[in-house]
């Protein structure tokens, strides 16, 4: 079966680089690939176009510009009811915390669990800043490649949370520089953070996209369902390790800090927070 990808799509671009590996890329270099709930929604759109093609069995997620995402746009004042909802989530208009957490738990952790199980292997192709939100577009990927210029931050813990709300921080750096980056709100270079295996290979910038497709290819010449065995049955260890639990308690936590800024500042998130990001930026 083939995907049909959605001509109307603004925030991601789908192509067929190579053989048997489709490439989904973020659009929005204009905004450092901010994302709103549009963005999201369409990329999970051209990832069941993927998902769904059977002459695909690798898919790459790229970004264009100098960065691949500088995570959530707080700007975005879009109607989540306007979009095509995938989760199960629901009461997304409800008052105080009831209808925040369903958003974030629809548009942010059911998203990125969802692509994270996706049952083919998808490699994140990443330059520049990640921040934040935009981890949550890095970690879900099997296998990450990164240009040397890469870093990765997640200075959220300035705002009165815990960290962005796909928390598998731990899981991804291990527990004592998890606790390094979201105390400190610090970015960790490509180097440091192939050196602690939350990246795949440390590439050039200008080779960043050829060793990307390389690397894809060379995987897409192994049997489908393999890869998605092999696949599966790392992510069955790693949920034998409590993954998906300590992801949704920390989401809990998660949420309990934003009831705690409301109720405290009067806002989701406390608002010196950026000041203190700006200062150390
Ligand atoms: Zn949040």
């Amino acid at each position: 079966m083939q995907g049909e990808v959605d001509p109307t799509w603004t925030r991601v671009r789908y192509d067929l680089p190579v053989e048997r590996v489709a490439r989904i890329t973020l659009a929005r270099a204009e905004a450092a690939n901010a994302q709103d709930y549009l963005m999201l929604s369409e990329l999970n759109e051209a990832l069941d176009v993927a998902a769904r093609d059977d002459t695909v069995r690798v898919i790459v997620l790229a970004a264009d510009g100098k960065h691949f995402s500088s995570g959530h746009d707080l700007r975005d004042r879009t109607d989540i009811g306007d979009l095509p909802t995938v989760g199960v989530q629901c009461h997304f208009d409800a008052d105080g915390a009831e209808g925040y957490m369903a958003r974030e738990a629809e548009m942010y952790v059911n998203l990125c669990w969802r692509w994270r199980n996706i049952a083919k292997p998808t490699i994140a192709s990443v330059q520049g800043k990640v921040i934040a939100g935009g981890l949550m577009l890095v970690w879900p990927m099997d296998l990450i490649v990164c240009a040397d210029d890469a870093t990765f931050s997640d200075p959220v813990v300035a705002f009165g949370v815990n960290g962005h709300e796909y928390f598998v921080h731990p899981y991804e750096l291990g527990g004592r520089l998890a606790k390094d980056m979201l105390f400190t709100g610090r970015a960790i270079s490509a180097e440091e953070a192939e050196r602690h295996g939350m990246v795949s290979r440390v590439v050039p910038r200008a080779e960043l996209e050829a060793e990307t497709l390389a690397l894809a290819a060379h995987i897409a010449k192994r049997p489908m369902f393999g890869l998605t065995l092999a696949k599966q049955s790392v992510n069955n260890s790693l949920d034998a390790m409590g993954m998906y639990t300590a992801l949704q308690s920390a989401f809990g936590l998660h949420h309990v800090g934003h009831s705690h800024n409301r109720l405290v500042h009067g806002s989701l998130v406390d608002p010196d927070g950026i000041d203190v990001i700006r200062s150390e930026a």
